[in-house]
């Protein structure tokens, strides 16, 4: 009796401690603020619950039996809450706030009729318990399944179920061996020490397993915020490289080629000094639009800095590369974008270069030869006119060797 309610008050300590460092996570770094002050409210009310039930026999029934189960149910329901807002996922309150009122009536008739100590009131929240961790146990399965594969998603929404079916053994349990299972859980014995310990040791890991939820979605937002440019959401030149990178080795070990288009907006200097540099920010952004258009799945379109960008084409040769080219020359200049009742015009300027394994030469970043070779490509373009495709030069394509 004496070693149950020692652990019931420790892990009231350890709700309580969850509960500051959510806080602490949500007002202080604010990281995911809602969800974790819901998680905050949540342990702080496990806690209470907690405390109410190791304090039973010195504070009156109704508060350590009836109100201290449903803290527990409250505490739950709270946690699935804040999952929920977490995965932005568009359900109401109603089946919690139901769950919780359901219960309140259920434990309020229980103790009225049975009292107080009724095997009645474990089952009641052993089942609504039960309840609210396996439906987060399923959120979070399914709304992380997506975003960070079934793997994570399962470790992570684990914990949950094995809780939820620790309460849901414990409800069935109670139901067919009153005496042994349905004991109020301050009640020594070999099951309700399972079940405290496994609390102890659950509670540990789910709050974990939340932690790690939100470190997980923010270094995935950290990623994706280093590697795209902010204006047009297009790859960055950071993130360019990698793919360059990616594409040149790519080319050794399956011998297929692949080509680059660099284009430059031409004049685009005249179009911000005559319109603003807001209007200038909206046509590199319906540039950015012809440019994912024009790509295959395949693709790697970047804008490289400024009104330059930059289209990886893996698997495609010189020909091939210079056809989507023109293509895109063609439809950046038809394009016609409304800006404050004015039409803004676009022409671009585009320089074309291939890269294939019979010229790669050892000792020769490819990557960095064919977009030299692209930019040399568009010089020729603006040099020759502007809004118009340039190739890559022969004497570019065939590097004349020094005896
Ligand atoms: P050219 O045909 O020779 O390429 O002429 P240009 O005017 O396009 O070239 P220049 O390099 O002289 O000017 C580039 C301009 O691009 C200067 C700068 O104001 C503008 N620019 C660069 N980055 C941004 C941006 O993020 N937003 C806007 N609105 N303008 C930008
Ligand atoms: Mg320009
Ligand atoms: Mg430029």
């Amino acid at each position: 009796m004496q070693s149950i309610t020692n652990t019931l008050a420790f892990v009231m300590v350890q709700q309580g401690i969850f509960a500051l460092g959510w806080f602490a996570a949500g007002m202080g770094l604010n990281l995911a603020r809602k969800a974790s002050l819901y998680w905050s409210v949540a342990t702080l009310i496990t806690a209470a619950g907690l405390g109410l039930i190791s304090m039973r026999g010195q504070v009156p029934d109704w508060l350590s039996y009836p109100l201290a189960d449903w803290l527990t149910v409250l505490g739950m329901a709270l946690i699935q809450r804040g999952v929920q807002i977490f995965n932005r996922t568009r359900s109401a309150p109603w089946e919690m706030l139901t769950l919780l009122l359901v219960t309140a009536l259920a434990m309020a008739w229980i103790a009225a009729t049975d009292g107080h100590h009724a095997t009645g009131l474990v089952l009641a929240t052993s089942a609504a318990v039960a309840w609210a961790l396996l439906r987060t146990a399923q959120t979070l399965f399914f709304s992380l399944r997506l975003e960070f594969g079934v793997g994570r998603a399962t470790g992570m929404s684990l914990p949950f179920a094995l809780m939820g079916l620790a309460f849901l053994t414990r409800f069935i349990g109670g139901m067919l061996r009153p005496d042994v299972v349905g004991q109020p859980v301050n009640v020594a014995g070999a099951f309700n020490e399972a079940l405290v310990l496994g609390f102890l040791m659950m509670g540990l890991v789910t709050n974990l397993s939340l932690s790690y939820l939100v470190v997980s979605r923010i270094l995935s937002q950290l990623q994706r915020l280093s590697l795209h440019d902010s204006l047009t959401g297009l790859l960055n030149r950071r993130a360019l490289q990698q793919r360059l990178e990616l594409e040149s080795r790519r080319m050794m070990r399956t011998q297929a080629g692949f080509a680059v288009i660099m284009l430059d907006i031409d004049y685009f200097k005249q179009l911000n000094d005559s319109h603003g540099h807001a209007a200038g920010d909206f046509a590199l952004a319906g540039l950015a639009e012809e440019l994912r258009a024009v790509s295959r799945e395949i693709d790697h379109a970047a804008r490289m800095g400024g009104e330059e960008f930059c289209l990886v084409l893996p698997q495609c040769d010189l020909d091939g590369a210079l056809l989507v080219a023109e293509r895109l020359r063609a439809r950046i200049a038809a394009m016609s974008l409304p800006w404050e009742g004015e039409q803004l015009r676009l022409t671009v300027s585009l320089g074309v270069a291939a890269a294939s394994p019979a010229e790669a030469r050892p000792g020769v970043d490819a990557a960095e030869a064919v977009l030299r070779q692209a930019d040399r490509a568009l010089y020729r373009a603006k040099a020759a006119g502007r809004n118009r495709v340039e190739a890559q030069a022969q004497a570019d394509m065939k590097p004349s060797r020094v005896a």
